[in-house]
């Protein structure tokens, strides 16, 4: 049992970035998920299927009353990111273990999607409960946020918006083998029947094309239909690659073009058929999706108060190091009795000078705005709106918002 939760909604648009709002894409790929899953038989219902607004409480009774409290419910919230990075992420919660988050992100990554990491996030307040109220608040279901990229990264933002529902198939393909269920992919449509009510606008947005084309594969000359009646319709559920294409300027060279991109010379050139190194000044040149993995440098600027997971070969010196901090520190902030680690651990990293204890979550009540807040806990507004990646100043009720307390 399924309970697609697409991320955000009504007033709170949740991330946005080239022209593209968080809260579109997920409900596209909740709705998307949701159609499919019926398909095959497996039982799913949907959080919201408008752009409504929901606050954290409405949402977690939604995910709770779909098919009650029961470890056989799968909750599958779909978000996009950003702040700076590229790639999917999957978070699970710290009741679960990493297998369907891995498979999941796996299966991004053979779609196409540059893959990041699984992982667990902890509530710094208290390191017992999960950081995300999708995690924390849903009784003993088990929750995934799957966040497919950063929607402020142009090359992911590109991405998601041509290859969301290839993106999302693949998530409903990996469910579907990982709970035993019998997958075959999507049914191609070639033809749509009139149904009562249906003009040629609305036919064309359910099937993700235009008017026009609708007309010109019909040979329709007025936009007049009967009900019962066939059209043909393009093959709506084939999902298409996308290259990105880039166009040469000066002072490029196929070395620089193909480290921006992330892939090798020989690829660039092995694409784009070219015999010599040439280059001319606003030539196209195809630049294949990556199929690489991970880009390290943003991980490794984590802001304070982060978490961070343990790789092979990490020590606590090694960590401590890195993000400018100390053994006994580490220890003391993540109660490490030993000095042993293991791999995929989560590690609080404490920030200099204050302690992590000074990020709090702030649950909006009614009559707060963004400047009270910034009051009651001595910090600025435009503090709160970077911690939280808001792009307005509008709050919903319930809202949970992560707060830098200064002690003066
Ligand atoms: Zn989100």
């Amino acid at each position: 049992m399924i309970v697609i939760d697409a991320g955000h909604g009504g007033v709170d648009k949740g991330a946005s970035g080239n022209g593209l709002f968080e809260s579109d894409y997920t409900l596209l790929i909740s709705k998307y998920m949701k159609d499919r899953f019926d398909e095959l038989g497996i039982p799913a219902k949907l959080t919201r299927d408008s752009d409504e607004t929901l606050t954290p409480n409405e949402r977690v009774n939604r995910i709770l009353s779909a098919y009650g409290n029961d470890p056989g419910v799968l909750v599958i919230s779909n978000h996009l990111n950003a702040g700076g990075g590229e790639g999917a992420e999957v978070i699970y919660a710290l009741r679960n273990n990493d297998t369907l988050a891995k498979s999941i992100l796996e299966g991004l990554g053979s779609a196409g999607q540059p893959v990041r990491k699984v992982y667990q996030r902890r509530l710094p307040s208290d390191q017992t409960k999960d950081y995300y109220f999708i995690h924390r608040n849903t009784g003993v279901t088990e929750p995934l946020i799957i966040e497919y990229g950063f929607i402020d990264n142009q090359n992911d933002a590109k991405r998601i918006k041509n290859n969301y529902k290839k993106y999302a198939e693949e998530v409903v393909k990996t469910i579907a083998n990982a709970k035993g269920f019998t997958y075959t992919p999507p049914r191609v449509q070639n033809e749509y029947v009139v149904e009562r009510g249906d003009t040629l606008w609305n036919i064309s947005k359910k099937l993700d094309t235009t008017v026009e084309e609708i007309k010109k594969l019909n040979n329709l000359n007025s936009n007049l239909l009967y009900i019962g009646q066939v059209l043909k319709v393009p093959n709506y559920n084939t999902v298409t690659d996308t290259n990105i294409t880039y166009v040469v300027k000066k002072g490029d060279t196929l070395y620089s073009i193909a480290s921006k991109n992330n892939i090798s010379v020989n690829r660039l050139k092995e694409v784009n058929n070219l015999k010599t190194d040439d280059l001319s000044i606003g030539q196209s040149l195809i630049i294949p999706e990556t199929e690489s993995i991970v880009l390290p440098k943003e991980d490794e600027i984590i802001n304070e108060g982060s978490v961070y997971v343990v790789e092979k070969g990490d020590t606590l010196y090694s960590i401590a190091k890195k993000f400018n901090t100390t053994v006994d520190k580490l220890k003391e902030t993540n109660s490490i009795i030993n000095d042993i680690l293991t791999i995929g651990m989560n590690l609080l990293i404490p920030s200099s000078g204050s302690t992590l204890q000074d990020i709090i979550i702030h649950t909006v009540e009614p009559g707060d705005s963004l400047w009270s807040i910034s009051r009651k806990y001595n910090t600025t507004v435009n503090d709160i709106k970077q911690l939280n990646n808001l792009d307005t100043d509008l709050l919903v009720v319930g809202q949970e918002l992560q707060v830098k307390r200064n002690t003066k």
